[in-house]
């Protein structure tokens, strides 16, 4: 068992203005100030980023964007790259989170150039990877994430990915309410740490964080966070509140 600092992450989604963004940072920093052994995130969305880094300055919040383009600079309407979220105040990244999949046409291979990205500029990437509902009820839930795994990860070597983290995120469990259980939790992260152990190595996969996410909240936190390579939690809808926010960064009691 390696000697991982456990993650909780907010992902803010497209939520909150850059001012409700700050006002919700604020009061967080405020609730989660003497929280202890537990590392902070929050990914508001691009137009807060700069406000709410200010807001969290001197804090033990980290700040973290929802995604990123792969190149530097460039013809690119509508992109913002790592330099510009390292610029930003940035620290961490969130990258193939399965909205993005979705919706936005995400794949394994754009993944990949956003962790090279993200590592070149040194953020920390937050790789989602996960299965749909048809693909656990097929019995693929493990090949999926294999594929995931080897395709984000290719032509990475452990040096590189140091500051990795990786969020497992089922997709039938964003936002819907179910929350995969203690155990099934559980035996993805177990797969997901030896597979990471046969691409990549041994020491690597000790000492990467793996995160849960999908529906985490107060009242799962402390069961999830209990399994022996739950790392962490990605959270979405229970982030947005900082109340209920803080109760998570708080799960040790
Ligand atoms: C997410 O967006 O990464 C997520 C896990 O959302 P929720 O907590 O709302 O299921």
């Amino acid at each position: 068992m390696g000697n991982r600092l456990p993650l909780i992450a907010g992902n803010w989604k497209m939520y909150k203005t850059g001012d409700e963004a700050v006002q919700s940072a604020r009061r967080l920093k405020e609730l989660a100030a003497d929280a202890a052994g537990v590392e902070i995130m929050i990914a508001p969305t691009f137009t807060a980023l700069a406000q709410v880094a200010a807001a969290i300055q001197s804090s033990n919040i980290a700040l973290g964007a929802q995604n990123l383009h792969w190149e530097t600079q460039g013809a690119f309407t509508g992109e913002i790259s790592a330099p510009m979220l390292v610029n930003a105040g940035c620290r961490y990244v969130i990258i193939g989170h399965s909205e993005r999949r979705q919706y936005f046409g995400e794949t394994d291979q754009s993944v990949q150039r956003k962790i090279r990205a993200a590592v070149n500029a040194g953020l920390r990437p937050v790789m989602c990877i996960g299965e749909t509902e048809t693909e656990r009820e097929a019995g693929k839930t493990f090949s999926v994430l294999d594929k995931q795994i080897q395709k984000g990860l290719e032509g990475f070597v452990f040096q590189d990915l140091k500051s990795l983290v990786l969020a497992y995120e089922p997709v039938w469990a964003i936002g819907t309410g179910k929350t995969a259980t203690k155990e099934q939790a559980q035996e993805a992260h177990a797969y997901i740490r030896r597979q990471l152990a046969a691409i990549v190595d041994d020491g690597f996969a000790r000492q990467v964080r793996i995160l849960y996410g999908g529906s985490v909240k107060p009242s799962n936190v402390k069961e999830l966070m209990a399994m022996p390579d739950v790392d962490g939690a990605l959270v979405g809808g229970a982030s947005l509140d900082p109340e209920t926010f803080s109760q998570l960064v708080h799960y040790q009691g």
